[in-house]
């Protein structure tokens, strides 16, 4: 190509990378220049987003709920796109007569089956042309702060791309590998699912080097039946392992045995790591101590043993420090550097994060997602942090349960029965479960208010004067954060 490469940003795109990255040539040109035009161009790289989009990029239109991007593409072609993926038949349905177009030198299109592989295709080949290599991990839980954790540890001494947020679907994880540039060394990218067959094709595209899974609990359990199917689908990771790559794998894991054999399925897995607290582990886990209000714990790599202590109530983090030093490990980081990247690490928002505002109240914020593991830890941490018969818990519905739905509701109220928080604030329509099983345990209908977000802002300013301790959680869609500010604004 002829746009002069930098190392800071993604290497540039040419009509023949595009091609062979989507495995078809662009098929159809208008306007009276030529497709050689279009051949001498060079572009920044794909968008998804008509709305920030540049001339100098490749528009996809990705067809999602709310949005068609392909009714974007008359504007953006006024606005200088000149190269578009779109959809088979996209060419046949376009008002060929649009005459704004027709007056547009250089417009060309790749026509696809599925604008969403092509995707998964281009971030694949953009991958497979970078010099980095690639950690990824997936797991019902843990996996933003393990994430996050590794990203410390990593960035210390390389270059190392990460996914931002949340974005470890199949839109975020190709957009997040599109990012890599020259520069980096390492990518550590994080892959989220809620069906058997996601996370082979965000393997497949991603290829590690280095692929871990955080563990198996029940979340997503809507698309996918039993556990033993949750850990078949986490263990998909490893079909896309690049050859001799490195397989991590949780050794207190119930479904160990799965993900063992997942690893092992696929021929050319290199070697075989674990971390947690059995003694069989290559990053040991032990002496987990959560009295304070952060946590310190004990790591044995390559048996020499090393304190560490971090910022969180919650014991789980030491499971997900542990999974990042086994990332690191794999990746030749020395346990020098994996102590002081831990040490940097700072709890994600709204994800276990201790809070103390100014107006003494204590916040503990878990309002980024719930399912039952991490609602039950949340309100146990609000049991040790409070006090017993303290706090008050501030709960919404967890989502994407399936038919064990009420089931999982239900225990929650249980346990909130024997952990007896001073109030139980409720939002949403599964939290009634909640109710109905705090009630059969004999938990008082005094302490309970279910209602809409302002009244429990309401009750939740009565009652802060006794109970200063407050956790608030709830699934990504309950938005339950909406309830922080209620709490940073009383005097
Ligand atoms: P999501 O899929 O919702 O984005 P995630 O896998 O990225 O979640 P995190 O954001 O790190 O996970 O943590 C989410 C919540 O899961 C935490 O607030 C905590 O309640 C629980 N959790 C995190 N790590 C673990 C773990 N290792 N074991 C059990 N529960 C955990
Ligand atoms: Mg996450």
């Amino acid at each position: 190509t002829n746009a002069c490469t930098n190392a800071l940003t993604p290497r540039p795109w040419d009509l023949a990378d595009l091609s062979n990255a989507i495995g078809c040539d662009a098929v159809t040109v208008w306007g009276q220049k030529t497709v050689t035009d279009v051949k001498r161009a060079v572009f920044k790289g794909i968008s998804t987003d008509s709305r920030t989009i540049s001339p100098d990029m490749v528009f996809l239109a990705l067809a999602g709920e709310h949005f068609d991007g392909h009714n974007f593409i008359p504007d953006l072609a006024e606005k200088g796109i000149i190269v578009f993926v779109v959809r088979q038949g996209y060419l046949n349905t376009f008002d060929l007569n649009q005459k704004r177009l027709m007056d547009k030198p250089r417009v060309c299109f790749f026509e696809v089956p599925d604008t969403l592989a092509a995707l998964g295709r281009l971030a694949r080949y953009h991958r497979m042309r970078s010099n980095a290599r690639v950690a990824a991990l997936t797991g019902s839980n843990g996996k933003t702060s393990t994430r996050k954790m590794a990203e410390e540890i990593f960035s210390l001494h390389h270059d190392t791309l990460a996914t931002q947020g949340n974005l470890n679907n199949e839109i975020g994880l190709p957009q997040t590998l599109l990012r890599l540039a020259d520069i980096h060394e390492w990518a550590v990218v994080e892959m989220g699912m809620s069906n058997p067959g996601e996370i082979a094709r965000l393997s497949a595209i991603a290829k590690p080097d280095i692929a871990l899974i955080t563990n198996t609990h029940g979340s997503h359990m809507q698309g996918l039946g039993s556990l033993d199917n949750v850990a078949r689908a986490k263990a998909e990771i490893f079909k896309g392992l690049n050859p001799g790559g490195t397989a991590i794998l949780f050794a207190d894991d119930p479904r160990l045995e799965i993900l063992v054999q997942g690893a092992r399925e696929n021929p050319t897995t290199g070697s075989v790591m674990l971390f947690g607290t059995q003694s069989k582990s290559d990053v040991r886990l032990s002496e987990i101590n959560t009295t304070d209000h952060r946590i310190t714990f004990s790591l044995t790599i390559d048996g020499h043993a090393r304190q560490y202590a971090l910022p969180s109530p919650a014991a789980f983090m030491a499971f997900n420090a542990a999974a990042a030093a086994a990332l690191a490990k794999a990746a030749g980081i020395d346990e020098t550097d994996i102590a002081q990247g831990l040490e940097a690490f700072v709890p994600v928002k709204g994800r276990m994060r201790l809070r103390h505002l100014d107006n003494g109240i204590h916040l503990i914020d878990d309002t980024y997602n719930a399912n039952p593991c991490s609602m039950n830890q949340a309100l146990q941490v609000l049991n040790r942090l409070a006090g017993s018969n303290r706090g008050i818990a501030v709960l919404g519905d967890m989502l994407e349960l399936g038919d064990q739905t009420q089931l999982h509701h239900r225990q929650v109220g249980h346990l909130v029965a024997a952990l007896s928080p001073a109030k139980l604030l409720l939002f949403g329509t599964q939290v009634a479960q909640i109710r109905e099983g705090a009630l059969e345990k004999g938990y008082p209908d005094a302490h309970i208010v279910m209602g809409s977000k302002q009244e429990l802002a309401q009750t939740l300013k009565k009652s802060i004067k006794q109970e200063n301790w407050v956790l608030i959680k709830g699934s990504r869609g309950m938005t339950m954060e909406t309830l922080i500010p209620v709490l940073e604004e009383i005097p």
